[in-house]
């Protein structure tokens, strides 16, 4: 009998709706799955195998499809960390909204995946509970911070999952494990529920094994909610519809400030290959320019810690999870929980966060900052003029090796050089699996497309999938 955990959503649908699949089979299967593997991974930051179909009256979108979470989504009841000591034993009193969605339609919520602590890294390593693995090789990392959940779908140990992405959380792990990741446009899924990092970048979005599944999650989370004022309210479409195998007269741009020194010559050879297959099936390749690309790095280490500094104000030890003992009074007790609860680069992002926003240098940082995001914004508006669809690689060089950049914070922020711009100003990108290097480590494609037109990501996504096979490569474990 072929094996249930390796099935994608769409697969698993057919056999519930057809052939009479129980929900609980495929959790079974998934739940020997994890404890198999998931000793060389560690995806999971917990487990929930007591896990079935919450909403029994009706067959919803995702009826008995099992959900792993990221861990810095709130799930009534279910401990939410972020993967940070601070938050230890924090049970959310209510339900993100992706959530009771998810539930509503009838998915099975099998647990919360490791990341970086609060979203700040691109490799699971900072981390409370430790590193996760990359399924591909257990040498190296899953890239971050949302690398549970992009590492648990590589190595079969859920069928779908939620990431979340400020400056390339979702993609850039979903590039490095070989699946497929999407960030939405901001304002298209609620983030009401979702732990703020740097609350005018970050989006929730989902991780998964194919383009399909991508169109049915989104299906499901995606659309207007009054509890989150930066959401918008426009219509949904049916993203199901886009799974179009055409992408004739689309037009492709691609920008020559991605293609620069440092870049990896596979990851190069490989996305340029596939810009090339995309043209082949009838995409017209355009050059396209934008110019302050050079700028995004250090633009977004401005905004993302000083949003990030504001928002982990909260976290002092009275409302929330983990409070120091021994404190002698108030103060001493912010001190001694804030100093062993955060880990080192939640305390660099803050100390750069607050550095940023203080009184003398508001202007020169953060002000400063503001206006070359608009800038970098105004370089997509125009380059949108020319084309449909902006192609990329994902990341500079494949997954590096665990250990490799932690005592250098530069290096790993650099990491991040192709996928921020898509935060910063607002758009919706996509990462697909597009090759393999020669020691079988994944390579991805980003896509970005204008705002709110998820829909020819999709298209171009499924079309390009539909012509390869690297989706169906699975990592011996
Ligand atoms: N790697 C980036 C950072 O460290 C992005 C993280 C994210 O998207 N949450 O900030």
């Amino acid at each position: 009998m072929e094996n249930l955990y390796s099935l994608t959503a769409h697969e698993l649908k057919k056999k519930i709706d057809s052939e009479g699949l129980a929900p609980s089979g495929i959790l079974d299967s998934l739940i020997k799955r994890i404890e198999s593997v998931d000793k060389k991974i560690k995806a999971f930051v917990s487990l929930n195998k007591g896990a079935s179909v919450l909403s029994k009256e009706r067959r919803g979108k995702l009826y008995g499809i099992p959900v792993l979470v990221k861990d810095n989504i709130c799930v009534k009841g279910e401990e939410t960390t972020c993967a940070s000591r601070i938050l230890k034993g924090f049970k959310p009193p209510y339900d993100a909204t992706v959530i009771k969605r998810l539930k509503d339609e009838g998915a099975v919520l099998i647990g919360k995946s490791n990341m970086d602590e609060f979203a700040f890294g691109s490799s699971c390593e900072t981390s409370c509970y430790g590193p996760t693995r990359n399924p591909w090789d257990t040498d190296r990392i899953p890239g971050g911070s949302s690398g549970g959940s992009a590492a648990a779908v590589a190595s079969d140990q859920t069928i779908l999952a939620l990431g979340s992405d400020t400056g390339g959380s979702i993609r850039q792990p979903a590039s490095l494990c070989g699946v497929v990741g999407l960030k939405p446009t901001y304002g298209r899924v609620s983030r009401y529920g979702l732990i703020a990092f740097a609350s005018s970048l970050d989006q929730i979005g989902p991780i998964t094994k194919d383009v399909t599944d991508t169109a049915l999650v989104m299906n499901v989370i995606a659309g207007y909610d009054e509890m989150d004022s930066t959401c918008v309210d426009m219509p949904v479409p049916d993203y199901t519809k886009s799974l179009v195998k055409d992408v004739k007269g689309l037009r492709i741009g691609v920008p020559k400030e991605y293609f620069i020194e440092g870049i990896d010559t596979e990851v190069e050879a490989g996305v340029r290959g596939s810009i090339d297959l995309l043209r082949d099936l009838g995409a017209r390749i355009v050059e396209i320019t934008l110019p302050h690309t050079q700028y995004a790095v250090s633009t977004y280490y401005i905004v993302a810690p000083a949003e990030a500094s504001s928002n982990l104000a909260r976290f002092d030890g009275v409302q929330y999870g983990f409070r120091a003992q021994d404190a002698k009074d108030l103060v001493d007790m912010y001190i001694k929980t804030r100093s062993k609860g955060f880990g080192n680069e939640a305390k660099r992002r803050i100390l750069l966060g607050t550095y940023c926003l203080c009184a003398g240098y508001y202007d020169a940082y953060y002000l400063k900052a503001q206006k070359v995001r608009t800038k970098i914004k105004e370089d997509f508006d125009k380059a949108f003029k020319l084309c449909d669809l902006i192609a990329t690689p994902t990341t500079p060089t494949p997954a590096f090796r665990i250990g490799e950049k932690t005592l250098d914070p530069l290096s790993m922020y650099l990491s991040d050089i192709f996928t921020i711009s898509a935060n910063l100003a607002g758009l919706p990108a996509i990462s697909i699996p597009c090759g393999f290097s020669k020691n079988s480590l994944p390579i991805g494609l980003h896509m970005l497309a204008k705002p709110f037109d998820e829909e020819t990501l999709l298209r171009a996504a499924y079309t390009f999938e539909q012509n390869t096979d690297y989706h169906k490569r699975k990592p011996g474990l």
